[in-house]
């Protein structure tokens, strides 16, 4: 609930329904969260013409939010002074896909063709053909986790294994570790520590205390752990790949 993750959802939503948003929306976050917003816009005489559902994240264990076709995000605990929840986005793996022109080449049938999407081999008779004379394998599975606020946690490193892609706060520089451990946050090193446990691809850090001009500092304290760091600038694109 810090204010610095909260305090801007009541007007970004406000400028979704000013935009003309007619979908509901829904939003996973403290338990606290709902009664906050709707103070705001009760307060502010600001009407959301759209359905917003508010939904508690769980801040004692991990838990799957949204179950997707194509993917799923669970909400995990972090390490911080209050409740507070990081979360994790996993593709689905893909179907398999035909190479071309087996289907005609081997008559495949529709079921034949069903069964080889899924994965399995093709029975004819008694032989029995490899999946991967038909098919190319799902395509690769990408995965994101976004840890703030936490100091390091090794529950965090479990929660964000193998992730293609970590964000995770960075606020402090190690010359500044005794205000991170005291107020429960993380310096670049903690942040790349993570990222190297965790086996992550890549690493993104952010949540900057605005005490540092220069943010190079932080990203080669990252850099001297995690090789793969990069800092977290508003306005970037990042590739999860
Ligand atoms: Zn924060």
């Amino acid at each position: 609930m810090h204010g610095d993750h909260t305090l801007g959802l009541p007007g970004l939503i406000a400028s979704m329904n000013l935009l003309g948003r007619k979908t509901s929306l829904n939003v996973f976050g403290p338990k606290e969260l709902s009664e906050m917003v709707k103070k705001v816009w009760y307060l502010t005489d600001t009407h959301i013409d759209f359905e917003v559902n508010f939904i508690a994240t769980n801040s004692k264990e991990i838990e799957t939010i949204v179950e997707h076709e194509s993917f799923t995000i669970k909400s995990f605990p972090t390490k911080h002074r209050i409740d507070t929840c990081g979360f994790r986005i996993d593709e689905k793996p893909g179907n398999f896909t035909l190479k071309h022109n087996v289907k005609k080449k081997h008559n495949l049938n529709n079921l034949e063709i069903q069964k080889l999407k899924r994965g399995e081999d093709l029975i004819r008779g008694e032989a029995i053909l490899g999946n991967d004379l038909f098919c190319n394998p799902p395509k690769y599975i990408r995965s994101y986790s976004f840890a703030a606020d936490t100091a390091f946690s090794p529950k965090v490193v479990d929660a964000v294994k193998g992730s293609t892609l970590l964000y995770h706060e960075a606020t402090f520089e190690s010359k500044d570790k005794k205000i991170a451990t005291k107020t429960l946050h993380s310096t670049a090193q903690d942040a790349a520590r993570v990222a190297a446990q965790a086996d992550v691809c890549s690493l993104i850090i952010g949540h900057f205390s605005n005490r540092y001009r220069d943010l190079n500092n932080l990203l080669n304290e990252a850099k001297e752990v995690f090789v793969k760091s990069e800092l977290a600038i508003e306005g970037n694109t990042y590739m999860i790949a």
